[in-house]
């Protein structure tokens, strides 16, 4: 993506940053859109995704009790579920795919989850602890049981590489690390990198995902440079306001500083 020249990237964060919040939506708005086409639905514990076009993709669904935003944020748009033509799941924590069974009772949509963790969504088993930490996973476990989904349905198993009709086309990432089958989006037409929860942004800053939550941090730092080989624009997180323009300097910048940690 092409710099604007004579303006610092500090200049054009600030710029995007106050247009970020110009549009805030009105009270009642479930839906914001990041960039043409693809909107952000506040969920409960995160934030799923919808790219709105003759039909829908959604991505993500939230912890379980989040259905039922998503179908006001549909109805907002003027939507049905109806239109729902395929749901996919960046990682099975309990935050992304709570909301999961309620959806597909309403939407006919094709689910797709990569192909390591397709089985923890459809087992009947409750979905594993994310805690790395025994004795904090010990203390959420009882928690976890009360609130789990319960079993749904994968249509499609998914792999890198993979391409799907969603603006323009959409290609899979695997970008394992924070949990083995982490999937982020890559939506070149529009220059969008979706990162789920493979990266954190906060404070102003890129970071690696939570170590509390996190499978395998190496591996996470290795997705993370994987990520900043490709060509986009725009970053958006399941858990933080995104990065609009210029966001793959940022992630470049970043994977630099990864790369000369690991190599200290
Ligand atoms: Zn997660
Ligand atoms: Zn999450």
């Amino acid at each position: 993506m092409g710099r604007k020249a004579g303006r610092t990237l500090d200049e054009r964060r600030a710029e995007w940053s106050a247009r970020w919040d110009e549009v805030k939506p009105a009270p009642f708005r479930l839906a914001r859109e990041v960039v043409p086409g693809l909107y952000q639905v506040r969920t409960r514990g995160s934030r799923c995704y919808l790219v709105v076009e003759d039909e829908i993709t959604l991505i993500d669904s939230g912890n379980p009790g989040s259905g039922e935003r998503i179908l006001t944020a549909l109805k907002e748009l003027g939507r049905s579920p109806d239109d729902i033509a395929r749901i996919l799941i960046t990682h099975y924590h309990i935050d992304h795919v709570g909301g999961l069974p309620e959806i597909q009772k309403f939407a006919p949509g094709k689910t797709g989850v990569h192909i390591a963790e397709a089985a923890h969504v459809e087992s009947d088993q409750p979905l594993p602890n994310p805690f790395q930490h025994p004795l904090l996973a010990k203390v959420i476990q009882p928690y976890l049981l009360r609130n789990d989904p319960g079993r749904a349905r994968v249509d499609v198993v998914l792999q890198d590489g993979d391409e799907l009709p969603a603006l323009g086309g959409l290609r899979i990432v695997h970008t394992p690390g924070h949990t083995a089958g982490h999937i982020s989006i890559l939506f070149p037409n529009r220059g969008v990198l979706l990162v789920g929860d493979s990266m954190q942004y906060k404070f102003g800053r890129l970071m690696l995902p939570s170590r509390l939550f996190s499978e395998d941090m190496s591996e996470a730092a290795t997705s993370i440079r994987k990520m900043a080989g490709l060509e986009f624009d725009t970053l958006v997180f399941s858990h933080f306001r995104p990065i609009v323009g210029g966001a793959d300097q940022r992630a470049r910048d970043f994977a630099r500083t990864l790369a000369v940690s690991a190599a200290s």
